[in-house]
């Protein structure tokens, strides 16, 4: 145990952190050159195109250092504000950290929120300072920035570059004799804390955990205390490039469990694994993953419905955050309301669905949770427009707050302002990192980020600005329901809440934003947007002239098969609502409103 050494990187997304893992398995020798391949933690084919992380994963490194062996074990977590709370346990299951800070862009939003989380669980924390190989480099100014930000001495930072493999030796030395070994009883009864699961579609759910006392040894019972399921630990092992099985580990270790377990809500991260005839108490810091943002999936075609029920399932077993219930729109029919932890959340698990398992689904307009109180005191949480109580019977609403950290140069300080109280909301504070620096905390609603906010902040501040946020509270608002009608069917589908002050603007945007995505059909369409019975905006989209057979009239029928099998193509992502066909663009066209 004293030899062990428990430590995650922790960066803001882009300033290097897989690269750097990379150099550190490379030089322990834990993968061999020929094995390298760039960033090998991000081994799901939408990380590596996307050059993030997504799930956190862990991988055991072997060290001799001034004539001592020592274990590393290096749990990755991903740098997305989406996945905080992923990070939170793989912070909880180490005892140090990288910070690594790229030293041609400074500290950034979510370097700042991880090292808190760090900070909070007591974590010894190693400065790196990156990338310092590139020629716009400011090692000097960045370093300042740290030492203001952790209170380092400037000795502390390392300097490094994970691309030219620079300060490699240096962060292994630092993470064995600054970190501290892991503390525990062996003896004790076992406290193991689950920071991640896999789904293995051969051998079920693996179960990452790191013990923090006790020991756990192969064919134990097992059980998980937050869910209560007792299992047999049929194989227990670590992790290295591949798994390597084990007798026995204890306390201090990180590994994998395999139980055979088949349904990923049985296992919780944050959960803490124990013996069935000797249970500890759990370890504290569990939560329930909350959602933040909800959105319909439907399937294109309605028959597909029991497959997308058992593709979701399948997904879930590997996404435990992902959560959903069935639910009918009476535009499309029979789906699901899913909760993502938030945007890119949403769009993985859409991308995931299409490409792991060859579903082409329909995905609504997101949505916050409003809480609608039909009384003084009785509230009705709502996850869907769908789900408003009448209007007659609400007495207020009220819906979810963030508090917004934003950091960015100061010349992009009067637009950021600008938007965010555009967006609702306001200005609490100011602070100068750094003479150009500046981090700026709004208080906002949280559904005014859920859309193209992210997109706006770096399109203003040319990316220097990052954002991190946490929920902060519900809050009373003046919320509307918007409708949409087409040929005057309402479309539940396309309905929204949004702020009262915003319907009229956001129902015209709508409707002209949906007469531009919504195809010519054989007749007129009207496309209306109303609060309650009152309209507030009309577009009109004309008949089309011909029809497509009408072209190839007395031309060969192959020909003519061809053209119609493009229309079928065409219409994969069209949903019939009465009498007039959607595609899918147009039930996320509130995002593309500007
Ligand atoms: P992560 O998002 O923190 O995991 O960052 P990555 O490791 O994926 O790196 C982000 C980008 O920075 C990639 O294009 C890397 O090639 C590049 N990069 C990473 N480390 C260095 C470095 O030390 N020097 C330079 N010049 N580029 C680097
Ligand atoms: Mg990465």
């Amino acid at each position: 145990m004293k030899n062990i050494r428990n430590f995650c990187i922790i960066a803001h997304i882009d300033h290097g952190k897989s690269t750097l893992a990379d150099r550190l398995l490379e030089f322990t020798s834990t993968v061999a050159e020929r094995e390298m391949q760039n960033q090998l933690l991000d081994n799901m084919d939408l990380e590596r195109e996307r050059g993030i992380t997504i799930k956190s994963h862990a991988i055991q490194m072997n060290y001799h250092y001034k004539g001592e062996d020592y274990v590393l074990n290096l749990i990755d977590t991903p740098g997305h504000v989406d996945f905080s709370y992923e990070v939170s346990r793989s912070i909880a299951a180490c005892e140090g950290a990288l910070l690594i800070v790229d030293s041609s862009q400074g500290i950034e939003a979510q370097t700042i929120s991880n090292l808190y989380l760090a900070i909070g669980n007591d974590l010894e924390i190693i400065p790196v300072l990156n990338k310092i190989d590139l020629p716009h480099a400011m090692p000097e100014e960045v370093s300042d920035q740290i030492i203001e930000l952790i209170g380092c001495d400037r000795e502390d930072i390392i300097h490094a570059s994970g691309k030219a493999g620079i300060g490699i030796e240096d962060i292994l030395a630092a993470i064995c004799e600054r970190i501290p070994a892991p503390k525990g009883d062996p003896t004790a009864p076992l406290q193991a804390l689950i920071f991640d699961s896999v789904f293995n579609s051969y051998r079920g759910i693996e179960v990452y955990f790191r013990i923090f006392n006790g020991t756990l040894k192969k064919g134990d019972k097992v059980k998980f205390i937050n869910t209560g399921k007792t299992y047999e630990a049929d194989e227990i092992g670590v992790l290295k490039l591949n798994q390597e099985p084990r007798q026995e580990m204890s306390t201090g270790n990180v590994g994998y469990l395999i139980s055979g377990i088949k349904n990923a809500k049985e296992v919780k991260v944050g959960d803490t694994i124990t013996h069935v005839d000797r249970p500890a108490q759990g370890i504290q810091g569990f939560e329930d993953v909350k959602p933040m943002v909800f959105a319909g999936i439907y399937p294109v075609e309605t028959s597909e419905y029991e497959e997308l029920r058992a593709s979701m399932e399948k997904l879930q077993l590997n996404d435990a955050s992902l959560v959903w219930e069935p639910e009918t729109s009476a535009a499309l029919g029979f789906g699901f309301r899913c909760g993502f932890l938030g945007m890119l959340h949403m769009e993985i698990v859409q991308e995931r669905l299409e490409r792991e398992f060859d579903m082409t689904v329909i995905t609504t307009v997101p949505s916050v949770q409003f809480h609608a109180y039909t009384t003084k005191d009785k509230m009705v949480k709502v996850n869907a427009p769908s789900e408003m109580p009448d209007p007659n019977y609400i007495d207020h609403i009220e819906e979810p707050f963030i508090k917004a950290q934003i950091i960015s140069k100061a010349e992009f300080v009067g637009p950021i302002i600008t938007l965010c109280m555009d967006k609702r909301g306001i200005l609490k504070n100011q602070t100068y990192l750094t003479s150009d620096r500046v981090e700026m905390t709004f208080e906002m609603p949280l559904a005014e980020i859920v859309f193209d906010f992210f997109d706006k902040l770096k399109t203003i501040s040319r990316g220097y600005a990052s954002l991190d946020y946490e929920l902060i509270g519900f809050r009373q608002s003046n919320m509307v329901k918007l409708d949409i009608m087409l040929n005057g069917e309402k479309v539940d589908a396309l309905s929204a809440i949004v702020h009262r002050d915003k319907a009229y603007d956001w129902g015209k945007r709508l409707c002209e934003k949906l007469r531009e995505l919504l195809p010519r059909q054989m007749f007129e369409i009207a496309i209306q947007a109303a609060i309650g019975q009152k309209i507030i905006a009309r577009e009109t989209v004309k008949a089309m002239r011909k029809n497509v057979l009408a072209k190839c009239y007395g031309g060969d029928i192959s020909r003519k098969r061809k053209l119609l099998e493009k229309q079928k193509k065409g219409k994969k992502r069209m949903r019939q609502v009465g009498n007039v066909e959607i595609p899918q663009e147009a039930f996320l066209a509130v995002l593309k409103l500007d």
